[in-house]
C-alpha cells in the first residue's frame, strides 16, 4: 500500500504491524475494547523534530502508554526504542507495586 493509497493517515503502518504496539504486543484486532484503549498512534523511532523522517523504517505502531513512554527520546533503532519502553515500563512497575499495591519490594 503506498500513501496515496491510504483511506486514513498511516494505514499502511497499522497494516505492517497488523493493528498491534510493536513495542508490547497490545493487539488491537481482538476487540473493540481493546482497539479503544490502545488508542493507537505512530510513533517516530527517532523523533521527526531533530530530523524530519517519515520513512516507513522510522514508524512503529504503538499504543498510548508505549508511544509515552518512549517520548521525543531520539534512538538508532527499533531495537533501543523497545529496550527504552521496557525500562520505563519496569519503572513504571515497580512504582506501582509500592505506591499502589503498597508491597516493600
Ligand atoms: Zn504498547
Amino acid at each position: 500500500m503506498t500513501k496515496e493509497e491510504e483511506t486514513y493517515p498511516y494505514q499502511r503502518i497499522y497494516e505492517r504491524d497488523n493493528f498491534k504496539c510493536r513495542y508490547c504486543g497490545w493487539d488491537g484486532l481482538k476487540n473493540f475494547e481493546s482497539w479503544f484503549t490502545a488508542n493507537f498512534n505512530i510513533d517516530h523511532i527517532r523523533p521527526q523534530r531533530l530530523r524530519r523522517n517519515d520513512d516507513d523504517s522510522n514508524l512503529v505502531l504503538a499504543c498510548r502508554a508505549c508511544n509515552l513512554y518512549k517520548g521525543q527520546v531520539d534512538c538508532n533503532s527499533f531495537e533501543e526504542a523497545l529496550n527504552l519502553v521496557n525500562r520505563k515500563r519496569a519503572e513504571a512497575e515497580k512504582w506501582y507495586r509500592k505506591h499502589v499495591l503498597k508491597l516493600d519490594s
